[in-house]
């Protein structure tokens, strides 16, 4: 099964993708968490990238197009795999198209603005295997540790009020257009973004069958 997520910045992908990739037992491909991590790691790319990410603005196509086509045509993903934060522009969209692997579903989490400047605040990430938390929402059971490595939690730079703003703008603009290029791919699904993340999963499940 061939999945993309879709929805605004905060609206809740990376933690509906990991539970899909979980189930179904595809991987979960974030191009987000892979910058994050050639940043960690000082490559030339994860350079290139913190400029665009820091300002909120999205990385150039270029740069991302290439390392999904990689990442997709690993021997890992013969069975499916769920596309998490890409694509984010319709150039990007056309890119995968052309490489005619045949996207099942779009999922499209939606979540109104006035919701998501609340959840990324609230938002943590481990500074050592980059698993997300919310203070309030997905709380881990020692405050600020995570629960899966021990490392320490940080609200990520991206997510401060001033940058997440920038980046509903920018998901307005590139990225919402989305939503009509799958609609009439004829595999939108949308899911509302605003219960339980549990619920919402289970809506997801739904969708893609048990
Ligand atoms: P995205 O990958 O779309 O940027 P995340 O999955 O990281 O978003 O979720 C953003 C924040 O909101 C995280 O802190 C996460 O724990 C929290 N969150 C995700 N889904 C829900 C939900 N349904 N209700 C409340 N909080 C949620
Ligand atoms: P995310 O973790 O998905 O919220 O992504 C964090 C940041 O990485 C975004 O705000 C962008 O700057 C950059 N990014 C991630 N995926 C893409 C993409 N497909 N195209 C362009 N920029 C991206």
């Amino acid at each position: 099964m061939k999945i993309i997520m879709l929805g605004a910045p905060g609206a809740g992908k990376g933690t509906q993708a990991k539970k899909i990739a979980a189930k179904y037992e595809i991987p979960h491909i974030s191009t987000g968490d892979i910058f994050r991590a050639n940043i960690k790691e000082g490559t030339e790319l994860g350079k290139k990238a913190k400029t665009y990410m820091d300002q909120g603005l999205l990385v150039p196509d270029e740069l991302v197009v290439d390392l999904v086509v990689d990442r997709v045509n690993q021997e890992d993903c013969k069975n499916g795999y769920v596309l998490d934060g890409f694509p984010r522009t319709i150039p990007q969209a056309e890119a995968l198209a052309e490489l005619g692997q045949k996207m099942d579903y779009a999922i499209d989490v939606d979540v109104p603005d006035e919701n998501i400047i609340h959840r990324m605040g609230g938002r943590r990430a481990c500074v050592g295997c980059g698993a997300t938390y919310h203070l309030e929402y997905a709380p881990t059971k020692v405050e600020g540790i995570c629960d899966a490595c021990g490392k320490e939690l940080i609200l990520r730079d991206d997510d401060k009020p001033e940058t997440v703003k920038k980046r509903l703008n920018v998901y307005h603009e590139q990225t919402q257009p989305l939503i009509d290029y799958y609609t009439n791919a004829g595999i939108l699904k949308t899911v509302d973004g605003t219960v339980d993340i549990d619920v919402v999963f289970q809506n997801i499940v739904e969708i893609l069958g048990a």
